[in-house]
């Protein structure tokens, strides 16, 4: 088994054959921190799974019918009970597609898009990568980005 390890801005990460275990630094920002490790590693592809804390966190819901996006933060300590995501391809740029589930003091949950969140405790994440290149386009009649597969 081949291993390296690596360092980048708010992340650290050990390469082991061709999967990744990628650690943030406390009080960084997930979204942030994870989109300059794959465009760092060139990960072109793949998914990312995670779990860890947060002290606070900013959800998206798409709203289908006015195709618009409501956010929302909650500043709070949370547990991230998981993170499950890919990457893609989006107008040239290596891009993370993120979802959430957060867990709160009373152990309710909470769950939606990730478009922000900062760590607060541990931010552990394993990324699988794939050999190929995977693009996006927006599309018009439902207003988000989508596979397109002839690009
Ligand atoms: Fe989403």
């Amino acid at each position: 088994m081949e291993i390296i390890n690596y360092k980048g801005k708010h992340w650290s990460a050990r390469k082991a054959d061709h999967i990744y275990i990628v650690s943030i630094d406390n009080h960084s920002n997930i979204v942030e921190a994870l989109t300059d490790f794959i465009r760092d590693q060139k990960i072109q592809a793949g998914e990312v799974t995670g779990i860890g804390a947060v002290s606070e966190a900013t959800l998206r819901f798409f709203n289908p019918a006015a195709k618009k996006y409501v956010d929302k933060t909650f500043k709070e300590q949370m547990e991230v009970t998981n993170i499950s995501g890919n990457v893609s391809e989006i107008e040239g740029k290596l891009t993370l597609h993120l979802h959430i589930t957060l867990g709160r003091e009373d152990y309710t949950a909470l769950a939606g898009h990730l478009l922000e969140a900062k760590i607060q405790g541990a931010a552990e994440f394993i990324f699988y990568p794939l050999n190929t290149r995977v693009v996006k386009i927006k599309n018009e009649e439902t207003g988000i980005n989508l596979y397109d597969f002839e690009t």
